[in-house]
């Protein structure tokens, strides 16, 4: 981080956020024309009335592109944070689950839908909605998609449906190349588990090691834990412990 503020501006770049009405505008329109000019930023969708868009690069292609919005865009001065894509915010880019797992040790498994496959961490102590705590997550194989829905025993243990539901991917960087970088930044839709969320590597290699942290938002609850509180399985209703028990 020390290192991208130290980056000298570029010099002719400008940056700036703003809201146009969406008549007329499809996200997908806005994005084309950005990646066109080879602006950087994002578009968000604010209900169905208006559009949010945070713009850098290129002086004249930043104005070139904010000709394109048209007159009715209301503009802020913002500053240019790094962006390396221009993409759609809001809009889920795949499923996730986090299952309880009971095997060797107890832990959590929590899985993003990355290009096809379910990138997945076990999270021994779960993840938590306190953006102070930081929960070791330790890289595991992919699985399939056909996965996600499993909750029964097991030999010797047995698996919950934790949570589940759909992701965005945040960020500065597209994604998988944000994993692949070590930083992915994501938001949760789930019954339990919502808002932003923060996976940073901090061992590469085999089994490589990362933090997940909630990131500080309107869903962040400081001194929750939210594994101890709701147990129970988002399918079933019941808990690991009954599962064991049967
Ligand atoms: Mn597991």
């Amino acid at each position: 981080m020390v290192a991208a503020m130290a980056t000298p501006k570029p010099a002719g770049t400008k940056a700036i956020r703003g809201a146009a009405p969406s008549e007329g505008h499809a996200a997908e329109a806005v994005v084309a024309r950005a990646r066109r000019l080879g602006v950087m930023g994002w578009v968000r969708a604010d209900g169905d009335r208006r559009l949010l868009v945070h713009a850098e690069g290129d002086r004249q292609a930043v104005d070139e592109f904010v000709e394109f919005l048209g007159d009715r865009l209301e503009i802020t001065p913002a500053k240019v944070e790094g962006h390396e894509q221009f993409a759609i915010r809001g809009v889920p880019a795949g499923v996730f689950v986090v299952q309880e797992h009971a095997a060797t040790a107890r832990h959590f498994d929590l899985r993003l839908e990355v290009g096809g496959v379910m990138r997945s961490w076990a999270v021994p102590r779960g993840p938590s909605l306190d953006p102070a705590v930081k929960r070791l997550a330790v890289e595991v194989e992919d699985h399939d998609m056909e996965h996600n829905s499993f909750e029964d025993a097991t030999d010797g243990g047995g698996v919950i449906v934790w949570d589940r539901g759909t992701y965005e991917q945040g960020g500065r960087v597209p994604w998988p190349e944000a994993l692949t970088r070590g930083h992915g930044v994501f938001v949760l839709h789930g019954e339990k588990l919502r808002g932003g969320f923060a996976l940073q590597r901090t061992r590469p290699g085999e089994k490589a090691q990362w933090l997940l942290i909630k990131r500080q938002d309107d869903e962040a609850q400081p001194g929750s834990d939210i594994a101890a509180e709701r147990p129970e399985s988002v399918v079933s209703g019941r808990t690991l412990d009954e599962l064991l028990e049967r």
